[in-house]
């Protein structure tokens, strides 16, 4: 029957018909179940209702009263028409107006008893009495007092154009009358009992129309005792596929690697540094998990900069040494030809040979990956495409997880019969959201950068101050060290006024014709972007002028100086990401905003963070304050189910138990089988996103 609900089409709900469907389809409003489950993201409280001589100038109040009049007025000279219904309750006038909707007369009748609710106004010519525009309104009849509008806690839903609010609060109130006999709950009830959650009809009903002593901040914090159940709900939903992903991926059987470490020991050997003991328990771990017979999952999380590539260079090394091959994939062309010319010398020294695919090379070599002639294949997305055959991988590597999704990873591991898969990622989040974001994955944190790294210092100017701007760069060129000017856009917008790399470009290079300045943007050649990179790495160039397609991975540590034009318009994380492609040597590095009047408040809260912190566990939090979980971890593009009601940040304790709980459940019925409910609501929760369970 819940399945029916889902598969129940709006437009056949009382009321709503094919136009009106088509606006709360805008709304991803498909199903009578879409909308039972489509809250409102507030309430307002109209459940008061005063004597008409009590009410209050300038405050939302509600009353109610018998129909004196009803009448269209016309004002006369102007092209205005204004229809006014009168109530009288005995205490005292209140007076409703509408304007130009001469056609509301008739929904009236002179005698009918009415409650209005609004903003409570002064009548401009008698001074007194009382006056409300565009009332809500609820006529009641005789024997059904269903208030809907007024007279009650009411919600309030986001809307499109072309449908009001009240029009969606009516049509909800035939969707939950109508529909909430179909909510079938399959939460299994020891939860339910054990976390003293509500019934879920009971919830459903109460999160659109709250009852009488309902608390209006617990409800619009989203708070109240029946979001707390549909809120668990969801979340439970969402970790349980997780746990059937895992699941499914520790059943199968991958490569037990049997390392004898004589490459790895050559490897390490050659390294100009000494790993960081956060870099060593990290390696360990994975080391640990490429022994073990199960395909390996894991995510490796650091801040940039913490030096995550080298540990999986490591992991690559292993893999080769026990006659396996790799791949890494990369989000962005840049950062994989970055890789590539950071990682072939490393290990072509050891004999392994590394090459390169991506979309706009043109060469692609294909046959050397599917002969097995390829031990370390470096690329973009181009990685998972057809035709890409490789001989035996053994590890998948995924930099920069958060440019992929849940979809990307399965297709890269589909590459093979069951690869291990390590995704590194540099957005610092909470440990208890990422065990969410992803969950499916074992988990280890670099939590440390490398010795003598110096914080990053950090100061904002004003677009004015040129000649200090000119300034910094001029004295750290002359020092020997390079320089990052960050813009925005490829090419000057008329819409947005932004200014260019490449006009920026001619511009310094007026300023500084003694200096060798560089363009590197997303649309140049491949070739020409790989050139530009190489002679910015070989110090050929002091100047690198940039889009943000340096963004991710650019690893050039005498390049000690960023100036990031227009930083106003830029979010915290890729600020924080920008930043940290300096800071990587052992010279003091210097981050230069440059900001554009005028500017947000919100962008000035952005700019203050960012001077003030260099820590990306703070700039995440802020981050995800400032733009809410949805935004903050695209949930969309990665592949996970939307949360609609749920907030993984408000609902942090919530989502534990959820977790634990579903995990255990998976852990004892993991096909489900017991469960044939849940497992059909489960399938529809995670539908598109990835096959929870295997057929056959
Ligand atoms: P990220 O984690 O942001 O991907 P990278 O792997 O690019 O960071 O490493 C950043 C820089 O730090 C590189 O130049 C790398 O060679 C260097 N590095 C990595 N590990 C260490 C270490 N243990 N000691 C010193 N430098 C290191
Ligand atoms: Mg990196």
């Amino acid at each position: 029957m819940d399945k029916d609900l889902s598969e129940f089409p709006i437009q056949y709900i009382k009321g709503v018909g094919p136009q009106r469907a088509r606006l709360l389809n805008r709304l991803g409003i498909r199903s009578a179940k879409d909308a039972l489950f489509y809250l409102p993201y507030r309430y307002e409280d109209r459940s008061t209702i005063k004597k008409i001589s009590a009410l209050n100038y300038g405050r939302l109040e509600t009353a109610a009263g018998k129909i004196i009049s009803a009448e269209v007025i016309r004002v006369p000279g102007r092209n205005l028409r204004i229809f006014e219904l009168v109530l009288n309750d005995g205490s005292g006038l209140l007076k409703g107006k509408w304007f130009n909707q001469p056609f509301m007369k008739k929904n009236f009748r002179v005698g009918q008893e009415v409650l209005f609710s609004g903003v409570i106004k002064r009548n401009p010519y008698w001074g007194i009495g009382f006056e409300i525009d565009n009332p809500e309104f609820e006529i009641i009849h005789d024997g059904d007092d269903a208030h809907i509008h007024t007279g009650r806690i009411v919600p309030v839903y986001r809307v499109t154009n072309g449908l009001s609010v009240r029009q969606m609060r009516s049509i909800m109130f035939t969707v939950v009358q109508t529909c909430i006999s179909g909510v079938h709950d399959c939460l299994p009830s020891e939860i339910r009992q054990k976390y003293r959650l509500r019934e879920l009809q009971e919830s459903t009903v109460n999160v659109h129309f709250p009852g009488e002593n309902s608390d209006i901040g617990l409800l619009n914090g989203g708070l109240s005792d029946f979001h707390r159940r549909l809120s668990f709900d969801e979340l439970f939903m969402l970790e349980l596929g997780l746990a059937v992903i895992k699941r499914g991926s520790v059943s199968e059987r991958g490569i037990p690697f049997k390392p004898e470490g004589k490459l790895l020991a050559r490897l390490t050997g050659s390294l100009p540094f000494t790993l960081t003991k956060a870099q060593e328990r990290v390696f360990n771990d994975i080391i640990e998990d490429m022994k073990k017979p199960q395909p390996m999952n894991r995510l490796i999380q650091g801040d940039v900069g913490c030096g995550k590539t080298v540990v999986a260079l490591m992991a690559m090394t292993v893999a080769a040494e026990c006659g396996y091959q790799s791949a890494l994939m990369a989000p962005t062309e840049i950062l994989a030809e970055q890789h590539y010319i950071t990682i072939r010398p490393a290990l072509e020294h050891l004999e392994l040979k590394v090459c390169l695919l991506t979309g706009s090379r043109k060469e692609k070599p294909l046959d050397s990956i599917a002969s097995g002639n390829a031990d370390i294949v470096i690329g973009t997305h181009a990685l998972i495409q057809e035709g890409v055959v490789f001989k035996n991988l053994g590890i998948a590597i995924i930099d920069e997880q958060h440019r992929f999704g849940v979809m990307q990873r399965a297709l890269l591991r589909k590459k093979a019969r069951n690869p291990d898969v390590l995704v590194m990622t540099a957005t610092p989040i909470p440990r208890t959201l990422a065990m969410t974001v992803y969950g499916d994955l074992d988990y280890s944190v670099i939590d440390e950068l490398p010795p003598d790294r110096r914080p990053v210092t950090t100061r904002s100017f004003n677009a004015s101050q040129k000649e200090q701007i000119y300034k910094v760069i001029r004295d750290e060129v002359r020092n020997g060290r390079q320089v990052y000017i960050v813009y925005p856009l490829i090419e000057e917008s008329e819409k947005t006024d932004l200014r260019s790399a490449i006009l920026g470009k001619e511009a310094f290079e007026k300023v500084f014709p003694e200096f060798r300045i560089g363009l590197l943007h997303g649309r140049m050649k491949t070739q020409e972007r790989e050139e530009v990179m190489a002679s910015f790495k070989e110090g050929a160039l002091d100047i690198l002028v940039s889009t943000t397609v340096i963004e991710v991975g650019v690893d050039v540590p005498n390049a000690t100086l960023m100036i990031i034009i227009h930083a106003e318009r830029f979010g915290l994380s890729q600020l924080h990401q920008l930043r940290g492609r300096i800071g990587r040597g052992t010279h003091q590095s210097h981050c230069i905003l440059v900001v554009y009047q005028p500017y947000t408040d919100e962008a000035r809260r952005r700019i203050a963070i960012m001077v003030k912190t260099h820590d990306g566990f703070r700039i995440a939090e802020e981050d995800l304050d400032i733009r809410g979980p949805g935004e903050f971890f695209g949930t969309r593009q990665s592949g996970m189910p939307d949360l609609r009601i749920a907030n993984i940040v408000r609902d942090g304790l919530l989502l534990n138990d959820a977790r634990r709980e579903a995990f255990a459940l998976i852990g004892k019925d993991p096909g489900l089988e017991g469960h044939p409910l849940l497992r059909t609501s489960l399938e529809t929760f995670w539908k598109g996103k990835i096959e929870l369970f295997k057929t056959g």
